[in-house]
């Protein structure tokens, strides 16, 4: 009996048994003719093609979604073109006519010229990675939704807000056009809530929010809960006149939905202040002082009874 070294095999039986036992699917080509010289038996449990079907290069380029199609055999083609060991990610066609996410490992054989003579490979399914990969993804653009969004009421958030009226503002300055801006607060709002309790203070804000809703009209006319409960109204291309309609719609709309406030000093039903104002705004003016000045309008409305527009 002969005493091997255990780093050795000298039965191909056993790289065969080894090979076709693994879950990566082996594969070999031959450089020249771009045939396949094997193809491990996995490849019909993962693709449902059978072994004798993978042929040359091109059964395998066939079998790609047609967008990875475009861009991964000319990569591969100019790796091994250039003797450099790679890898690729794509899409292969199953039988059924589905989509398998693989990973092919490529090693480029070389004779002892340099020239390439095969290509030898492994394919690994990688479908439970991506979709993994592509659940990340799909949350982050999530996150990021919602981080534009109050929970509460579902209405673009003070941040949405933030960047809404600086773009509208730059875009007012440049074209000259008016901009306008309401903010509405509602009154006696914590006497509401020591009242009917939180849980239906939030209920209240939402029903509010379902109210201005009906009051703008344009698409870019942005509704944004600027806190509390406080709301802001951003009107692009809107002059002093129209904005003053909206407001007192705003008004009407809210004094229609009667809701109830049994504390409130100024009527028995939810009632809002608003600060209105316009402007087209010219190199020497400031956003925040242009906010600041229509946050005053609010509060000399509140400071000259409530319910009011200035
Ligand atoms: P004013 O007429 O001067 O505006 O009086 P007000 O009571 O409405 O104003 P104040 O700023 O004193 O109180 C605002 C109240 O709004 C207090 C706060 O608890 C309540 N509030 C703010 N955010 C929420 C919310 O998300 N849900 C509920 N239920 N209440 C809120
Ligand atoms: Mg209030
Ligand atoms: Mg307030």
């Amino acid at each position: 009996m002969t005493n091997l070294a255990p780093n050795q095999i000298t039965d191909p039986d056993v790289y065969k048994t080894l090979l076709e036992s693994t879950k990566a699917i082996p594969w070999k080509i031959d450089w020249a003719t771009m045939q396949f010289t094997y193809i491990g038996p996995q490849i019909e449990k993962l693709l449902g093609w059978t072994v004798d079907s993978w042929v040359s290069a091109e059964d395998w380029i066939a079998r790609m979604h047609p967008d990875d199609r475009a861009t991964v055999p000319n990569y591969c083609i100019a790796q091994s073109k250039a003797g450099h060991d790679h890898e690729a990610d794509y899409r292969a066609l199953t039988k059924h006519g589905h989509y398998v996410w693989i990973r092919d490992v490529v090693h480029v054989v070389r004779n002892d010229q340099g020239e390439v003579t095969a290509l030898i490979g492994f394919m690994f399914d990688i479908s439970e990675r991506k979709k993994s990969e592509e659940e990340i993804l799909r949350l982050q653009k999530e996150l990021e939704h919602l981080s534009f969004k109050d929970a509460l009421t579902d209405l673009p958030n003070r941040r949405m807000f933030d960047s809404v009226i600086e773009f509208e503002w730059l875009n007012a300055k440049r074209h000259r056009h008016p901009l306008s801006l309401i903010l509405l607060d509602i009154d006696f709002f914590k006497q509401y809530n020591d009242c009917y309790g939180h849980l239906q203070g939030d209920q209240c804000l939402k029903q509010v929010t379902h109210v201005l809703s009906q009051a703008v009209t344009r698409s870019r006319d942005l509704i944004a809960r600027f806190g509390g409960e406080e709301f802001v109204i951003v009107l692009p291309e809107t002059d002093a006149v129209a904005a003053r309609t909206i407001a007192e719609r705003c008004q009407h709309l809210i004094e229609q939905a009667s809701i109830p406030h049994q504390k409130s000093p100024v009527a028995n039903f939810l009632t809002i202040s608003q600060g209105v104002n316009t402007i087209i705004p010219s190199q020497k003016d400031d956003l925040f002082a242009f906010i600041d000045k229509t946050d005053q309008q609010l509060y000399q409305a509140k400071q000259n009874g409530r319910n009011l527009i200035v």
